[in-house]
């Protein structure tokens, strides 16, 4: 069939990821990226892609298939999702927890009265890892979900350290415990605090003059950030800073550890290990995208989440072709 076409919408990280991400698959092509600054001023990984003013994108466009909404969970993505799902196929990354069921009814009116499809919260947590949490939950009812992070880079943790006074730049990479993950994999069913489940590492740059201990003492004792949790600080040069810690590695593991009888333990894991946390974003985004523009075709229209999208509508092959070669 014709290729389908997707647009960009916010072009930041994740945008980013979604252009290398159309160029993976055949079976689709990029309409154009739309952004909120002058398109003049927005440097894509290909010089070929069409940039436009997202005002582009106020009226019903026939020259696309689905919008991947690329912008940031706290204020783009609220501004954003409901009106472009009222005019378009969407998919997004909103990754707030707890607000996700207020954006999707936030989203699913104007999809539903416009006859769109929008997938709200998708990417890998929330995700591929809220997936396997219900399978977790519904394959073994006796027992408990763990979901660990790491190792990765945490943008808001980063961004609180570079607010200490002495520091002059630094990242913060969030660790599950190796004593935890043990246990849990053993299949203890420990209960975990927040502090036993994971730690906190560190790669601070000073300023010149600046006091190295009174600067890692302010920032292991950071309320909410710190305080709760053990934590490393390592001081390096900042040209170790960019030469080892400019890449956006993250991923971590959902277990379920539970029983079927007396004494007989079962424990599921995924993991996902990521060089690049927006590149691997995006590939699931694209992938969804696919299953939305079939989803739409078939009449199923309103908000939906991974829950109700089946699998075999991630693929572009056949479902002849993946009952041969992947049952
Ligand atoms: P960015 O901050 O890189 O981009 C967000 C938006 O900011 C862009 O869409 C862009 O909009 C604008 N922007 C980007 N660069 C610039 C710039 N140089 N100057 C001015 N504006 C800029 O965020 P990410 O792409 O890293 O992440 C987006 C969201 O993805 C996150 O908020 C998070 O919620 C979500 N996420 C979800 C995951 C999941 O598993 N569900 C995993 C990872 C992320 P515009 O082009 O319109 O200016």
């Amino acid at each position: 069939g014709d290729a389908i076409r997707i647009g960009i919408v916010g072009y930041g990280n994740l945008g980013r990821g979604v252009e290398l991400a159309i160029a993976r698959n055949p079976d689709m092509v990029l309409a154009g990226v739309f952004t909120r600054r002058p398109p003049d001023q927005v440097a894509t990984v290909s010089a070929a892609t069409p940039v436009h003013g997202i005002e582009a994108l106020d009226v019903p466009r026939a020259d696309i298939d689905v919008l991947v909404l690329c912008g940031g969970s706290k204020d783009d993505l609220p501004a954003q999702g409901p009106g472009l799902a009222a005019r378009f196929n969407t998919v997004d990354s909103f990754d707030t927890h707890a607000r996700i069921p207020e954006y999707f009814d936030a989203v699913d009116a104007p999809a539903r009265a416009a006859g769109r499809t929008a997938l709200v919260a998708c990417g890998w947590d929330p995700g591929l890892f809220s997936l396997n949490r219900v399978f977790g939950e519904a394959l073994l009812p006796e027992g408990e979900t763990y979901t660990f992070w790491g190792r990765g880079l945490s943008q808001g943790h980063s961004d609180a350290i570079r607010r200490v006074p002495g520091v002059a730049a630094g990242v913060q990479y969030t660790l599950p415990s190796d004593a935890a993950m043990a246990q849990v994999r053993g299949g203890a069913r420990p209960h975990l605090s927040t502090r036993d489940k994971h730690t906190r590492h560190c790669f601070v740059v000073l300023e010149d003059g600046a006091d190295a201990g009174q600067v890692r003492q302010a920032i292991v004792s950071m309320p909410h950030y710190f305080d709760q949790y053990d934590t490393r600080v390592d001081f390096i040069s900042a040209e170790q800073l960019a030469r080892e810690h400019s890449a956006m590695p993250h991923g971590g593991f959902v277990i379920r550890s539970g029983s079927t009888a007396e004494d007989v333990s079962q424990v599921v894991e995924y993991s996902l290990k990521l060089d690049s946390n927006p590149q691997f974003t995006a590939s699931v985004l694209v992938a969804y995208a696919r299953a939305v523009y079939r989803m739409n075709r078939a009449g199923q229209v309103g908000a939906v989440t991974v829950f109700d999208v089946a699998p075999g509508l991630l693929s572009p092959r056949s479902a002849a072709e993946l009952r041969r070669d992947l049952l």
